[in-house]
């Protein structure tokens, strides 16, 4: 693909404009004209409109192909969502903090109101902030929350505990938020060691941070005994619920344990994730960390009314702009109220049953190192590809040249060639059908012919790039100029 200045005909344009008819002003100072002409790229509409929208085919969405991403739920969303978000576009934030401004926002507080309110609901917390703009923002907000809460009770604790399985945002907005690291081994049966837990505890751990189920797709049969031990050393338990679609509408966090939950929109609740567009963390607490929530909170009087509360002696502050993500709260808004109670829970059933059919279907063809029932995910190793030469990046590269988005590999770290596939709710038998068939026949090639699965893939603009040179020094080549 050529660059567009690259495909400009001196000469070509893609406007006429029509002959002046206003008088010339004055001529301008002549050391404000250009002695050069503009170099700006003269090309046709068509010319144009080729361009972009071949550019666009060139990318890969879950718009075009199944995209089965673990621990991301890379799913289809409906479109009329998109429609709802745009129904408060004439809404500007600021609005609502100007003198009588609460009075003319009814409405659009009143949504975020009732979307903090089905939050807590779904999250069995008392009360949500919508602020938080991402996932690990929301982490860091959550994490903060409980340091005020300990500080406010005059515990100085040191130390935040997560299990070796947490996803890298865990660890990393503890450690942010001031906070030192335990980290906590998983045991075979593949959660988090209850014994090194137990052992690991201390009255200096501010908390623990799970998500359940973990990354290996797996539900801690032990989480109620883990809150327990935690709340007997003064430490809060935070649920990572960045992927709720295992859980919502059979278990709230709440109702196990969980003090703190973050809950990512753009993952579950309807805005779609990827290409790192805008997303929304909202974060939910218990009661007693309710005085240290981010203002501006929305409340309700009496009389049904809503009013800000833009102070507070406890509140850790703001930590965004305004009430957060807006257009992406509007979409889960939209999404909860359209699936209802049923229908939210219908999507956790899909998405469970998705990832134990690839399970049950793979696990012929794929080490399976943990063969539990599994939730929203499913965690495979290439190891027993490996003595053929062939890794999980072989199999993710195979799959491109077959219409699929490679699966997440070599995360969850404990799991050596991990190969994590997401099906999420959202995809039919016949895709997931198509999909296990390329993968058991990359399997298959993995003893026959190798190569085949080295050489991939073979049908995209590039083949094999240095990953981590081609994010940091982005170079974008021309036609016939195959990057390497
Ligand atoms: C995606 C994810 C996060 C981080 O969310 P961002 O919005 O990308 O910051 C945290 N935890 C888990 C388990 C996730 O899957």
């Amino acid at each position: 693909m050529q660059l567009i200045y690259e495909k400009s005909v001196s000469g070509r344009r893609g406007v006429g404009l029509p002959v002046s008819d206003v008088p010339a002003a004055q001529p301008l100072p002549e050391t404000l004209l250009r002695t050069e002409s503009a170099e700006l790229p003269e090309l046709s509409e068509l010319d144009l409109v080729r361009h972009f929208t071949n550019l666009s085919r060139r990318n890969f969405s879950v718009d075009t192909n199944f995209y089965p991403l673990g621990s991301c739920t890379m799913k289809y969303n409906p479109k009329v969502l998109e429609e709802c978000a745009t129904l408060f576009e004439g809404f500007h934030p600021l609005l609502a903090l100007l003198p009588g401004g609460e009075e003319l926002c009814q409405g659009t507080l009143g949504m975020l109101y009732d979307l903090g309110q089905l939050l807590a609901d779904i999250t069995g917390m008392d009360e949500v902030t919508t602020q938080p703009l991402a996932g690990a923002q929301g982490e860091m907000t959550g994490i903060m929350l409980i340091a005020a809460y300990h500080r406010a009770r005059g515990n100085r604790k040191k130390y935040v505990l997560v299990p070796d399985s947490s996803h890298g945002t865990n660890p990393a907005s503890a450690a942010m938020a001031g906070y030192e690291i335990i980290t906590v081994p998983t045991a075979p049966y593949g959660d988090m060691d209850l014994e090194l837990f137990r052992q690991a505890m201390n009255g200096e751990v501010a908390a623990v941070m799970m998500t359940c189920p973990n990354t290996l797709g797996l539900f801690n049969p032990h989480i109620k005994e883990i809150s327990d031990i935690a709340h007997a050393h003064d430490a809060l338990m935070y649920y990572d619920g960045a992927n709720l679609n295992a859980i919502m509408g059979k278990v709230k966090p709440g109702d196990i344990g969980f003090d703190v939950v973050h809950v990512n929109l753009h993952k579950t609740f309807a805005t779609p994730h990827g290409g790192g567009g805008p997303g929304a963390g909202p974060v939910g607490v218990r009661r007693a960390l309710i005085p240290y929530l981010p203002l501006p909170r929305i409340c309700m009087d009496d009389g049904g009314k809503l009013f800000l509360e833009t102070s507070s002696a406890h509140s850790i502050g703001r930590t965004a702009g305004f009430f957060g993500n807006f257009g992406v709260l509007a979409r889960a808004y939209a999404y909860i109220v359209m699936l209802g109670r049923e229908g939210l829970i219908r999507v956790s059933e899909q998405a469970v049953l998705n990832a134990n059919y690839i399970r049950v279907r793979l696990k012929e063809y794929y080490d399976l190192p943990f063969d539990m029932t599994c939730m929203h995910e499913c965690v495979f190793s290439a190891s027993r590809q490996l003595p053929h030469g062939v890794r999980a990046i072989d199999i993710a590269k195979y799959l491109i040249d077959h219409g699929f988005h490679p699966p997440t590999v070599y995360f969850p770290m404990i799991v050596k060639e991990a190969i994590m596939i997401e099906p999420t709710e959202t995809e039919s038998k016949a895709t997931l059908d198509s999909f296990i068939g390329v993968m058991i026949e990359a399997a298959e090639l993995a003893g026959s012919n190798p190569q085949a699965l080295h050489d991939a893939p073979l049908s995209m603009p590039v083949s094999r790039l240095d990953e981590t040179k081609a994010a940091r020094e982005q170079k974008v080549c021309c036609e016939g100029e195959r990057a390497r």
